[in-house]
């Protein structure tokens, strides 16, 4: 057996409202070339200019990795040529990155991985090609927007343990609102490097890079295809090759795109019309003080001191708005678990239901909490909470006004149960006697207590007065 290393590039475009270096828009668009302006198609004697606030969320994404930030950034030019970069050189960021050296905490099946970030940087991304029969289309859209380039230290060693960093690196974009990083419309792709090495080796193997995989699933599959095959060649006495490989998502197979291209290849010289960039530690700070505690350390906080389970944890930070919303109700006092239950189960169960977002709930924290709490005193039942539940947001009614509307308070009161019950015992010895025999004619006189009181009995202190007069007879 050999042990996998995995490194990752991942490219996540930045939410902003126009290109990294030009004033064209910043939008998904299906119609081509929509969005484009001289510097995207780069027509002679363009002039570049940065995007503060593509820098901004670059900087504010960097720290969100733990990363070291530097006091003074640059850009650089990276020559190469393709169709799809018109100007024959992207502008990336190779002698001052925004961040170096972070970490994601991340868990994989219950255990908790450090993953060093190597650094994370600020480019452009391309234009994307069309191909059909015997030509190819160019749609421009796409070039020059601004794009952030996470790349990890080789130490990651499975699939899952792969597929969980980039599930937490969506998480972290979409929290500090820096990237909608939705895989479908490609915002976040990922070159994949592996290679093997045999179980005490100190050098890494050979790698292989397969580059642009737009799904998290094929991700999985390109990495669990590439162990296989570097396996089957190390066994056999062979090397692997270092190359770039193409995964191919129809027959779930790797192919040879080319031989590794060296940094030396591409004559990296800083970006001439973009003067460097100070930073102050003041815009750190303010850029720092944006950030929301993230997932990892909220389902930290659930756990530890609100005593949820980690399945609940998870559901409930997968969305930041659930996630604040869930909050929000722990500031009202209410019982952590009776929320966590009430979110995970009816709520979400809904919102999944109906497709539909935590925001557009006409049930607000308040209301939730208004609500648990009438279960807890004994009110209402749990079983009543729900259709109270379904009622408020069907009809925009607060609950105390549905409990109200629907008869529903809760009769908890001991004499008024005891006086229906004996007097449904006495009605019926038979059963009584039926019950000694060790029928079960329990149920039934719950049953009528029910009948009696529309529902409105408290369920546990019936049955505990039943038992009691039971006995007695
Ligand atoms: P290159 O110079 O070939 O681009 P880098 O050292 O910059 O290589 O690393 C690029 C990516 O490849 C990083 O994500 C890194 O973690 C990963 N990587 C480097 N060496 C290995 C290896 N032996 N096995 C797996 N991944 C690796
Ligand atoms: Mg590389």
């Amino acid at each position: 057996m050999y042990k996998v290393v995995i490194g990752l590039e991942v490219h996540c475009e930045v939410k902003t409202n126009s290109k990294n270096f030009s004033s064209a828009r910043n939008t998904y668009s299906e119609y081509p070339n929509e969005n484009i302006d001289t510097v995207d198609i780069g027509l002679p004697g363009i002039l570049p200019v940065a995007n503060k606030d593509a820098f901004r969320k670059s900087l504010k994404m960097a720290l969100a990795l733990n990363c070291k930030t530097p006091d003074i950034v640059m850009f650089d030019r990276k020559n190469y040529y393709y169709p799809d970069l018109p100007k024959g050189y992207q502008i990336t960021q190779e002698t001052k990155q925004v961040g170096v050296n972070g970490y994601v905490m991340i868990n994989v099946n219950g255990e908790d991985k450090k993953v060093e970030i190597n650094n994370i940087h600020l480019e452009e991304d391309t234009a994307s090609l069309d191909h059909f029969g015997n030509y190819s289309l160019i749609d421009y859209n796409r070039a020059g927007v601004p794009l952030l380039e996470t790349v990890t230290e080789p130490c990651l060693h499975s699939a899952d343990e792969a597929i969980t960093f980039l599930e937490a690196l969506k998480g972290i974009f979409l929290y500090t609102g820096v990237s909608e990083a939705r895989t479908d419309r490609g915002q976040m792709r990922c070159d994949v490097n592996v290679s093997l090495m045999e179980e005490n080796a100190t050098e890494l193997g050979t790698k292989v890079e397969m580059k642009n995989i737009n799904s998290f699933n094929n991700v999985r599959l390109a990495i669990e295809y590439e162990i296989k095959r570097q396996t089957e060649i190390l066994k056999s006495g062979g090397k692997v090759m270092q190359e770039t490989r193409r995964f191919d998502d129809e027959d779930l197979k790797t192919y040879p795109m080319r031989s590794k291209v060296d940094a030396v290849d591409y004559k990296y010289y800083i970006e001439p019309n973009i003067p460097p960039i100070k930073i102050e530690n003041s815009l750190i700070d303010e850029i720092r003080s944006e950030i929301p505690m993230l997932q990892y350390e909220r389902i930290q906080k659930y756990m530890n001191e609100y005593g949820l389970s980690r399945y609940d944890s998870d559901i409930i930070v997968r969305d930041k708005k659930v996630s604040d919303y869930f909050e929000e109700t722990i500031k009202l006092k209410v019982n952590p678990k009776s929320s966590a239950n009430f979110i995970t189960t009816m709520i979400l169960g809904y919102l999944n239901k109906y497709e539909k977002t935590i925001d557009e709930l006409y049930l607000t924290p308040q209301m939730l909490c208004e609500l648990i709490h009438m279960v807890d005193e004994g009110k209402i039942s749990s079983k009543q909470s729900k259709q109270v539940f379904f009622k408020c947001i069907e009809e925009n009614k607060e609950p105390k006004i549905v409990v109200k509307e629907l008869g529903m308070t809760q009769i908890t009161d001991d004499k008024t149960i005891r006086d229906i019950v004996i007097k449904l015992l006495d009605e019926r010895p038979d059963l009584i006697e039926d019950h000694r025999k060790g029928k079960n004619t329990f149920d039934y006189f719950v049953g009528q207590v029910m009948k009696q009181t529309r529902g409105q009995a408290n369920p546990s202190i019936t049955a505990n007065i039943i038992r009691e007069e039971m006995e007695k007879r």
